[in-house]
C-alpha cells in the first residue's frame, strides 16, 4: 500500500534553497567537529563548539530541549554524540574519547525557518578493521539510497536495496528508528525506513519532486535490536553491545534525481 502523498509537504525551489542554507551550516558544524576528534577530547567539548557555531550563525539547535516520556530531563545539548554501542540520541558527556572508539554525531538546526539534519560516524584514532568496515558500509548505504532517489520510484524499492547492502555485509539494520520528512519541522511525514517489511506497515510512498527527506541508515556490527541505556532515558544502545554507525543527509527530490542539502554546497 502507498500512503497518499497528500500528507507530505512539498517544498518550492525557494524553500529548498533555504533548507540548503540550514544544511550548509550543519555541514560546517560537522566539519569543525571532525577536525577536533582525537583521543582525549570529550563529547561535551564537541557540543560546546557546535552550540557556539550554531548560535553565531543565528540558528537554533533542533535537539536542545526536546522532551521524551522515558527521559529524566529534556535533551541538554545541541548535538547527539553516540559512542561505540550507542546508536542514536547519545548525550554529550565529560568522558574522554579513546583511540579505537567511534562516535556518531548527529546535528540538526533551524535557520531562517527551515531545518537541516545530518549525521556522521567518526573514528577516534585508529579503529579495528571490522569497525572501519561498519562505518564504510553504513556510509555506502546512504550513498546508494541517494543515487537511487528520483521521481516515481517507490521508497520501498530503495529501502530493500539498503537493507540488502547492510545484511550482505554481515551487519544489522536498526528498525526501531527511521528517517523522516523534514522542512519547517525536523520531523514531518513520511517515515523513511532503512528496511522493507513487505509493505505490512502501509508506510510506502512514491518519490515526487519537492519532497525533502532525511535519509539515515543506522547499522549494527551485531544484532540490530536496541534498547535504552539505563543512564539517562536518552541514549539508545545495541542490546548485544556491538558497535553501531549512523550516517544521515537531508535530500531533496528534483525533477530528474536528488539533491543533497547537507553536503556543504
Ligand atoms: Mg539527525
Ligand atoms: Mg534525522
Amino acid at each position: 500500500m502507498i500512503v497518499p502523498n497528500a500528507m507530505i509537504v512539498l517544498k518550492s525551489a525557494r524553500e529548498i534553497e533555504l533548507m540548503r542554507a540550514a544544511g550548509r551550516l550543519v555541514c560546517q558544524v560537522l566539519d569543525a567537529l571532525e577536525r577536533m576528534i582525537t583521543p582525549g577530547v570529550t563529547t561535551a567539548a564537541l557540543d560546546a563548539v557546535a552550540s557556539r557555531l550554531i548560535q553565531e550563525a543565528g540558528a537554533t539547535a533542533l535537539f536542545l530541549g526536546v522532551k521524551n516520556a522515558q527521559a529524566r530531563f529534556p535533551f541538554p545539548a545541541s548535538i547527539c554524540a553516540s559512542v561505540n554501542d550507542a546508536v542514536v540520541h547519545g548525550v554529550p558527556s565529560d568522558r574522554p574519547l579513546a583511540a579505537g572508539d567511534i562516535v556518531s554525531v548527529d546535528c540538526g538546526v533551524r535557520y531562517k525557518g527551515f531545518c537541516g539534519d545530518s549525521a556522521r560516524t567518526f573514528a577516534v584514532g585508529k579503529v579495528a578493521p571490522q569497525t572501519q568496515r561498519l562505518m564504510d558500509v553504513t556510509r555506502a548505504t546512504l550513498d546508494l539510497a541517494i543515487a537511487r532517489m528520483r521521481p516515481k520510484v517507490r521508497w520501498s524499492v530503495i529501502a530493500a536495496e539498503m537493507q540488502r547492502m547492510v545484511e550482505e555485509a554481515g551487519f544489522g539494520v536498526v528498525t526501531e528508528f527511521v528517517g523522516h520528512g523534514i522542512g519547517r519541522d525536523m520531523h514531518e511525514e513520511p517515515k523513511v525506513p532503512n528496511y522493507f517489511d513487505g509493505g505490512r506497515d502501509g508506510s510506502d510512498f512514491e518519490l515526487v519532486p519537492g519532497m525533502t527527506l532525511a535519509i539515515e541508515p543506522m547499522v549494527t556490527a551485531g544484532r540490530p535490536t536496541v534498547k535504552f541505556a539505563d543512564r539517562d532515558g536518552w541514549t539508545i544502545v545495541t542490546k548485544d553491545g556491538s558497535a553501531a554507525a549512523h550516517f544521515e543527509h537531508t535530500v531533496a527530490i528534483t525533477r530528474d534525481g536528488s539533491d543533497v542539502l547537507t553536503d556543504g554546497r
